[in-house]
């Protein structure tokens, strides 16, 4: 049967999704979901999608009645512009699978819709050493853009809970630190990394890896399950050095392997002095810069698949 025109498309059977391209349609459409009393779940991505973004997605509708993703490639983030050039766009098939994911509406604007000329949107917090640790080391200036382009689209959106990945587990810290200093209402919900079938984490990086490097990138999953297991006895600085050898050993190139505090991100010398102890690492594999973590003590808040932060 045809869906009845006189219904909201989300009272009918069929499953469809909203595109919008300009923030004040994407607010009439949210406002209107919210004075039905509906619950909006936010995942912003920078598109090129994989299974690691749709889990958001799927994370979202599991808990929220309606499922807003945005695609944005923030110009504001890239510290190189080289980086920013190549980030792969897959509009079209994005879309495509977003739709079977559950997402209820699509936010894909133009940059002079998130970034009216003649408006400053940068929002300057003081991180302390969030952001100048690890990634903040190598790309000056990301997460002061990358925090204020989150903000700026949970201005627009104002969701009730904010879905994030573990692979970019920085960012994430980073995100939640904002959120406390803002005394923001948003949960954060925090997703698993979601991986390929040897162990590489999903990135939209990926599939600039030529066969070689996407043959070595795996050793970076690998190294970071050693690592686990050899922090059981070994000091970090010990884990680290051995870990920056099998890295290189490979063929990569790592710009760093920390063993962190899952909080603070200072480093952890030894296990007792930390109940959530963090490794991460960033590594060029030829040309593509790659990033991955790995929890190697403590789940405190896990709760299965996935777990909430609160505030
Ligand atoms: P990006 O498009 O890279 O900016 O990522 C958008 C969101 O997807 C961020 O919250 C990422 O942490 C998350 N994400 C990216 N890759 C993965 C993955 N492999 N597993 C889970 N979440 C991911």
């Amino acid at each position: 049967m045809p869906p009845n025109p006189n219904l909201c498309p989300h009272e009918t059977n069929f499953h469809c999704m909203f595109i919008f391209k300009k923030v004040a349609d994407l607010q009439g459409w949210l406002n209107d979901e919210r004075a039905r009393g509906r619950s909006i779940g936010f995942a912003p991505t920078m598109g090129a999608l994989h299974d690691g973004h749709l889990d958001l997605v799927r994370m979202a509708k599991r808990e929220c009645d309606r499922a807003v993703v945005s695609i944005f490639v923030n110009p504001t983030q890239f510290n190189d512009p080289k980086d920013l050039e190549k980030y792969p766009r897959t509009p079209e098939k994005d879309t495509e699978l977003l739709l079977p994911a559950g997402c209820d509406a699509l936010f894909i604007p133009p940059v002079e819709e998130v970034y009216p000329p003649g408006k400053n949107f940068r929002i300057h917090l003081d991180f302390r050493q969030l952001d100048e640790v690890m990634e903040g080391v190598f790309r000056p200036g990301h997460f002061e853009g990358m925090a204020s382009v989150v903000n700026r689209l949970l201005d627009i959106v104002q969701p009730h809970r904010l879905y994030m990945g573990q692979k970019d587990f920085q960012q994430l810290s980073i995100v939640r630190d904002m959120l406390r200093q803002l005394n923001s209402p948003v949960e954060l919900v925090m997703c698993p990394t979601r991986r390929e079938a040897d162990g590489l984490a999903m990135s939209s990086r990926n599939v600039r890896l030529t066969p070689d490097m996407r043959a070595a990138a795996p050793v970076i999953h690998q190294t970071l399950q050693w690592a686990k297991t050899a922090f059981e006895t070994m000091e970090a600085a010990a884990v680290q050095a051995q870990a920056l050898e099998k890295l290189t050993r490979a063929s990569l190139q790592p710009e760093y392997f920390d063993i962190v505090d899952g909080i603070s991100l200072l480093p952890v010398p030894t296990r007792a002095d930390s109940n959530f102890i963090v490794a991460c690492v960033a590594a060029f594999a030829g040309e593509v810069r790659l990033i991955d973590n790995l929890v190697l003590r403590g789940d405190s808040g896990f709760k299965g698949l996935w777990y909430v932060i609160k505030f």
